[in-house]
């Protein structure tokens, strides 16, 4: 049996271990992994980088293997006499040094080969022929890829495209201006280059946004203070608040996910899960609602109220989110049609609002910088133009103007868009292997195996797609744990099925 593993990044590196671990995995069966990054296993936000770059979750959740939950945090000890910095964070360069170390084994293992190029192209042809299928749905597939170096003479049994994030979003048309960074990672070599006396501009304030915090502040003294440009009413996430007590109400686990299906013939109702949710708070004594309602304006006042406050109602309920995390693809997926439309409009947002967060210390040090003046946010971004001298002007509430402008608006998920980028997206969809699952976004899979479907062939058998372009189907899928539950699932599965 061959295997081909496009992408070594975290999905790619579970994916190669768990097949190499499989009881089914055999002398004669072969891995090639296709990789052009040099270190692998670490994928685009673990690689080398300033020290400055955190990670937004707490190392226990973090273990490459599921069965040693407490890896990662002991190999932290182990080689770092602090490994947090003041924020309580660990560096995102310390997880990619662990990652590297960890996965290393499994890329060196004999059956597996590193080839250190991109895929930029796939043939779907006949297993008994070697011939392209043309007008069949036969099912019975292997496949062929091309890289930058040509076509491989390789027949694969499985593929699994690992490939990660697409390219971010240029919602201003400014890919390819002067003073412009589209990508800003890795920070210590795009921006590395600064005196601080530039008047610089962020547009976007997510995650990215609060990694150029860290880094700008760390390592310059900016002379203007660092903008961030967003739309109305989308300032920064909400900060956490820690909960002081260490357990509390939690029904949802994989046991009740089967028992409920069980029960309603294979769809969980939804309003089924919010009673669970808004009951489990209420077994504390808190209600979702009145806390909701305390802190909906989602402005910098309600940040602040909640922060000074150290609200433990407000933290029960970011406890209990982060906790449904590891459930939410499962429960999205188990929801009617009509339900998971209704979920989408009434109460994804709000979801986000609990869920999508600054750690608390590092939004302490956003309000002494904002406070300060050192950090300014401007609301209401509607245009950026670039002028003759190489400066922007950013038309928003105010009109301010910058020398240097950074992109933060996280990543573009719309298919049509990643073609014009990236050619193995681009032959995909043109030959329709891949199609756009929801409004022209995400890859359109099967649940919960991650296979690609198409209308020219039907569900197309071991040829999986993991990451974020799944995020349709494997909701909310942004974050490391679930990346790698996903490509161990998908892998796990695909071993099962051969025959010993
Ligand atoms: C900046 C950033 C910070 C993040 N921080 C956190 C965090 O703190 N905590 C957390 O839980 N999650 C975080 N995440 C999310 C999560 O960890 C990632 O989604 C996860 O690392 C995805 O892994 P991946 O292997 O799917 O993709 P990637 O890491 O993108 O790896 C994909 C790999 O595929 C390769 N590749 C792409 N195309 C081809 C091709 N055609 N041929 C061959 N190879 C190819 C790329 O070179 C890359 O190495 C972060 C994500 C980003 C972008």
């Amino acid at each position: 049996m061959k295997i081909a593993i496009v992408g070594a990044g975290i999905s790619g590196a579970t994916i190669v271990k768990t097949c190499i671990n499989h009881k089914n995995f055999k002398k004669e069966d072969r891995i090639d992994v296709f990789e052009p990054r040099e270190v692998l296993g670490v994928g685009l936000p673990y690689g080398h980088d300033d020290e400055s770059i955190m990670l937004n979750v707490d190392p226990e959740v973090l273990s490459y293997d599921s069965s040693v939950p407490n890896d990662f945090v002991e190999w932290l000890h182990e080689n770092y006499d602090e490994p947090y910095n003041f924020e309580g964070l660990v560096s995102r360069p310390k997880y990619g040094r662990y990652l590297a170390e960890r996965f290393a084994p499994y890329f060196n293992h004999k059956q597996v080969a590193h080839h250190p190029y991109k895929v930029v192209d796939l043939n779907v042809l006949d297993a008994e022929t070697k011939e392209p299928i043309t007008d069949t749905k036969s099912g019975n597939y292997i496949y062929q890829l091309k890289t930058t170096k040509g076509w491989l003479d390789t027949f694969y049994d499985a593929v699994f495209l690992a490939i990660g994030h697409p390219p971010y979003a240029d919602y201003y048309q400014l890919v390819g201006k002067e003073n412009y960074i589209h990508n800003p990672y890795p920070m210590h070599e795009v921006l590395g280059h600064l005196t601080g006396d530039e008047k610089i501009g962020v547009i976007g304030s997510g995650a990215t946004g609060i990694d150029l915090m860290r880094f700008l502040m760390t390592n310059y003294e900016l002379k203007e203070p660092l903008t961030y440009y967003v739309p109305s009413g989308e300032i920064f996430n909400f900060p956490t608040i820690p909960l002081e007590k260490e357990e509390f109400q939690f029904t949802f686990s994989r046991d009740w996910i089967k028992a409920q299906m069980d029960s309603h013939k294979g769809m969980i109702p939804l309003d089924e899960m919010i009673k669970i949710f808004i009951e489990d708070i209420k077994q504390e004594g808190v209600d979702v609602k009145t806390v909701y309602n305390r802190y909906k304006a989602d402005d910098l006042k309600a940040m602040r109220l909640a922060l000074e406050s150290n609200d433990q109602e407000l933290a029960l309920i970011h406890s209990y989110a982060a906790k449904l995390i590891a459930y939410l693809p499962d429960l999205f997926n188990t929801l009617s049609g009509e339900d998971q439309e209704r979920y989408l409009n009434q109460y994804h947002k709000k979801l986000l609002f609990f869920k999508a967060r600054v750690p608390n210390k590092t939004f302490k040090w956003l309000f002494e910088l904002l406070d300060a003046g050192k950090v300014r946010l401007v609301e209401g971004i509607s245009d950026v133009q670039l002028e003759e001298n190489g400066t922007f002007t950013i038309r928003a509430d105010q009109t301010k103007t910058a020398d240097l402008l950074i992109n933060a608006t996280g990543f573009d998920t719309t298919i049509e868009h990643i073609a014009k980028d990236r050619p193995l997206i681009e032959r995909l969809y043109h030959q329709k292997l891949i199609l756009p699952h929801k409004q022209g976004r995400f890859v359109f899979v099967d649940w919960p195996q991650a296979q690609v479907i198409n209308q020219r062939f039907g569900l197309m058998d071991n040829f999986f797609f993991t990451g974020i372009l799944i995020g349709s189907t494997q909701h909310e899928n942004n974050d490391a744990h679930l990346t790698m539950r996903q490509a161990s699932y998908s892998a796990n599965w695909f071993m099962d099925n051969q025959s010993v």
